[in-house]
């Protein structure tokens, strides 16, 4: 591993790309992380036919919800504008990306950064094979969602009820009858209903959290309608026993291919507690590019875990992800100088010298070469 901190060796794309050979000898020597690469490959086939796949999606094993546009632009303190927001998103949907979390359709009193949504919504360059989510936290911000065509939807409850109240003003009860109505109603109109639970395992006001907790808020979401609930460690206080002891009480009301895992990287256990999920069988990561994001409630509390770092970590297990990297960090580099700050993310850090009109370097492609991808995705 040294070899790889020798400043004598710079870093280049072309040397990264047989990096994931290596990564994956030395995780097989890791037991028992190992098992996931072999447990990935045993789930194949079942992941395929779960409900989240369409178009191209299923031969890929393991699934990306990029959450930047929409839970990394929301606490950002800065005005992000109108066209800046929708190139992010065009440019997320040309990396092979196949679920973007678009915006949110909240009252603008609540979020001032989303008071475009709406627009947002209208002029991105929608693609079939991509599904483009949008957060609705109520039945107006519903029917503006079903007015403007929105195929999937995402509702957010809480495993802490003090946490409940200070981000949705209500109790988890409340909260849960409150998006019965969303639920219902989307139902009818054949949306898709993603759910999210956040502080499954520690909230900034009441501590470490009960797995029984995050279990009874997962089976309600379930039952709701929810095709698939993402398990948020919001506050990213996780680790892999916490994670594990909750996924474990989660796995008596959920089948894996129900959950996903959400990470924020506060102790910088994001992705190990990931490598945790992929082990109890989750095949669907929420990521933000470049690690945006934070949580007002909760001082100190980091980004998401950044794509980039995700997705250099499974092509290293030798999963299948259909999303090119070096394009990726291209796109966090280009929403991190229009926010005038450095990217979280150690893998855009790690490939300093990729440009992206650099025709001599073979892997230095951009918008039209695709193929590459493929390269670095087995
Ligand atoms: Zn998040």
């Amino acid at each position: 591993m040294l070899r790889y901190c020798d400043e004598s060796k710079i870093i280049t794309i072309r040397k990264i790309t047989a990096f994931p050979v290596a990564f994956t000898m030395s995780f097989q020597t890791l037991a028992p992380f190992c098992q996931s690469i072999k447990s990935i490959q045993r789930s194949h086939g079942r992941i395929s036919s779960s409900i989240r796949h369409h178009g191209t999606s299923s031969k890929n094993e393991v699934q990306i919800v990029e959450v930047g546009p929409r839970d990394g632009l929301q606490n950002e303190p800065k005005w992000v504008e109108t066209d800046v927001k929708v190139e992010f998103i065009n440019r997320l949907s040309k990396v092979g990306l196949q679920h973007i979390e678009t915006t949110s359709f909240v009252s603008p009193k609540w979020i001032p950064q989303f008071k475009d949504s709406l627009e947002v919504f209208q002029r991105i360059e929608k693609t079939d094979s991509i599904s483009y989510p949008v957060l609705v936290p109520n039945i107006k911000g519903f029917e503006t969602a079903i007015a403007q065509g929105v195929k999937e939807i995402a509702i957010f409850g809480a495993a802490s009820e003090t946490f409940s109240q200070k981000n949705i003003n209500c109790s988890i009860e409340e909260s849960l009858n409150r998006f019965r109505v969303v639920t219902e109603a989307a139902q009818k109109a054949n949306v898709k209903i993603r759910g999210y639970v956040s502080t499954v395992v520690g909230c900034p006001y009441e501590g470490p959290i009960k797995a029984a907790a995050v279990a009874n808020v997962t089976e309600e979401l379930l039952k709701l309608g929810c095709y698939e609930i993402s398990l948020g460690d919001t506050i990213g206080v996780g680790t892999i026993g916490s994670m594990s002891a909750m996924l474990k009480e989660v796995k008596n009301v959920a089948d894996p291919s129900q959950l996903a895992i959400h990470c924020h990287n506060t102790y910088g256990q994001a992705l190990p507690n990931i490598l945790t999920a992929l082990n109890h069988g989750i095949r669907v990561i929420d990521a933000a590019v470049s690690g945006l994001g934070g949580c007002p409630y909760a001082k100190g509390a980091s980004g998401n875990v950044p794509t980039e770092d995700v997705i250099y970590m499974l092509h290293g297990l030798g999963v299948h992800t259909g999303i090119n990297l070096p394009e990726l960090v291209l796109v966090g580099r280009f929403i991190c100088n229009y926010l005038g700050r450095n990217s979280e993310s150690k893998v855009t850090f790690a490939m300093g010298d990729l440009k992206p009109m650099d025709k001599n370097a073979h892997t230095h492609n951009h918008d039209h070469s695709h193929s590459h991808s493929h390269s670095h995705s087995h």
